[in-house]
């Protein structure tokens, strides 16, 4: 038993020996799953509790355990969770969830500490590769490497003969192509600047380098075949199995990019998961959010079928307004100090944004638009305000994805108009080791605000951004509570006023998540009657040190009352 089950997980089969089970008791009142631990519920009317009963699909009672223990009867499984936690299932606000199972297993550059490591990591994947077959994934960060010098394509293009090379930057605003790649794209010296985009170029040649950014990928995406719907199946249920085995029970899914061909990959995670919906073979609840630019397409699912169920809900439309710090593409009022001819970038023309954002609010969609620089920012909480102005009242639940960098007067129309900040605490713990030198001690201060946004009522929500950064909500936990960075030099945190309490994040993941996608109702929390979505926890997060939370780990997760992972 011991061998196959770890001790803390045990199927108890409680027989009339024990004498607590009356053969005469009715079994509808006894639950199929009972949890015993520290549960923290996200419910204020009662934070803590002893013990969650679930039956079939839902919570049947949060309690004491004494008044647990008598729900429990033949063939009702036990977990005993000792003095860890057991927590709501973990909610991630922003993934990519689609395009992460496609990339998992795909080549990670991610690791890459120099330009020789990341054309070393090259060759060694390229002979897993078929002749011809596009290599794609990344997530390469040049900050990394000595010097930050961006990539080049003459690095790849001797390791890559015959394979053509498209991969990221970790933050998925640009792209490394080597010349094959360039090739089928029709991208040379010859070829115009593009709008929203940049092709980067030997000064002296004039030649494309390789990298692209932003909108100027396009034309290389266009020419990478679209993966076969058995192709998208797989790497789907890849992406859910990683999921639950880091707690995560329920994501929003975001369109990755703005044009045509982010709007095509929308419609095929959606056509995906509706696959995995009739298969009911869904691991984690979804909502999904298509881009922007396809609203009137959206707007016409949603008046077809509906929002959804619990599994799988139509949600909104994702705009951009910009693009990252990484790419000096984050829109600023100010210039960038270590790049003082530009200040950013739209990515999606304002008078479009303002256009669509009307549309798809006029149709009742939820809009959440990326926005991570200043002037994203402040531009975007404009047109919400005016779009509100404009349609009356109603509960549109604005988002902006990142709020990365806020003015100091702007972090308050967060709270008092209810546009929510969906944020990433993991990407803080990164930025946090150069973002200063790019945007000066000033603007630094209201980075990652999460202490002031909390402060002036904001319903603060949290994501990964997977797979720009760890999908593990621990990690994120670890990173709005300690604020330390990846290069540890900041072992008090990095703005350490903007730290935040272990329950303020994990409300951040579980129940304003839930609001975030309007599934307060019946997500979100543990309390009778929501649905059974819970992670058994190895610690109690609010008993150990902080530094210790990023080692802490999932050792079940239950969703819809089947656990769907646990711990090896
Ligand atoms: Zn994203």
């Amino acid at each position: 038993m011991l061998r196959t089950h770890p001790a803390w997980l045990y199927a108890l089969v409680l027989s009339g020996s024990l004498g607590c089970a009356a053969a005469s008791d009715s079994t509808s009142q006894r639950a199929d799953l009972v949890i015993y631990g520290r549960v923290w519920t996200g419910d204020s009317a009662r934070p803590w509790a002893q013990a969650v009963a679930i039956s079939g699909e839902t919570i049947a009672a949060v309690g004491d355990s004494a008044a647990l223990a008598k729900l429990v009867g033949t063939g009702t499984r036990v977990i005993a969770n000792g003095k860890a936690m057991v927590v709501p299932g973990f909610t991630d606000a922003h993934v990519h969830l689609l395009s992460s199972g496609f990339q998992i297993a795909r080549v990670s550059l991610r690791e890459a500490s120099s330009p020789a490591d990341l054309t070393r990591r090259l060759k060694e994947h390229v002979v897993k590769v078929a002749p011809g077959e596009w290599i794609t994934g990344g997530d390469w960060d040049h900050e990394r490497w000595p010097g930050a010098k961006l990539p080049e394509r003459s690095w790849i293009d001797s390791v890559t003969p015959n394979n053509p090379v498209f991969v990221n930057r970790l933050d998925g605003h640009m792209s490394l192509a080597n010349s094959a790649a360039l090739r089928l794209a029709g991208i040379s010296k010859d070829s115009p600047e593009v709008p929203g985009g940049t092709i980067v170029r030997n000064p002296r040649t004039g030649e494309p380098t390789g990298v692209l950014k932003d909108n100027a990928r396009d034309a290389v995406n266009r020419v990478i075949p679209a993966p076969s719907d058995a192709q998208s199946d797989s790497a789907l249920m890849r992406a859910m199995r990683w999921a639950v085995a880091r707690g995560v029970t329920a994501v929003g899914t975001m369109s990755n990019d703005p044009g045509k061909l982010a709007v095509a990959e929308s419609w095929r995670e959606f056509a995906a998961l509706k696959r995995a919906h009739d298969k009911r073979s869904m691991l984690t609840r979804v909502s999904i959010y298509v881009s922007l630019d396809a609203w009137r397409d959206m707007a016409d699912t949603f008046r077809l079928q509906g929002a959804g169920d619990n599994w799988l809900r139509t949600a909104g439309v994702k705009g951009f307004v910009d693009g990252s710090l990484g790419s000096t593409t984050a829109l600023f009022y100010e210039p960038y100090k270590d790049a003082p001819e530009t200040s950013g970038l739209f990515v999606t023309p304002e008078d479009s944004l303002r256009a669509w954002i009307g549309g798809a609010d006029s149709a009742g969609l939820q809009v959440v638009v990326h926005s991570i620089g200043e002037r994203a920012n402040g531009v975007l909480l404009d047109i919400y305000d005016s779009v509100a102005k404009a349609h009356g009242p109603r509960d549109r639940r604005f988002r902006i994805e990142h709020a990365q960098h806020l003015r100091r007067r702007d972090i308050p129309r967060f709270g008092k108009n209810n546009v929510i900040p969906s944020m990433q605490p993991y990407h803080a713990m990164d930025d946090g080791r150069w973002a200063e030198k790019r945007i000066g001690p000033e603007r630094i201060k209201t980075t990652y605000a999460f202490r002031s946004l909390l402060d002036s009522g904001a319903r603060l929500a949290f994501g990964s951004d997977w797979t720009v950064a760890s999908l593990d909500p621990l990690l994120g936990i670890y990173a709005a509570v300690t604020r330390r960075t990846l290069d540890g030099k900041n072992p008090n945190g990095w703005i350490p006023e903007q730290k935040i309490t272990v329950e303020e994040a994990l409300r951040a993941y579980t129940t304003n998540n839930a609001y975030g996608v309007f599934a307060e109702k019946s997500r979100g929390k543990l309390a009778a009657g929501y649905v059974a979505d819970v992670v058994v926890l190895d610690q109690d997060l609010t008993a150990i040190p902080a530094e210790a939370i990023q080692r802490a780990t999932v050792r079940a997760t239950i969703v819809g009352g089947k656990i769907v992972y646990s711990q090896p």
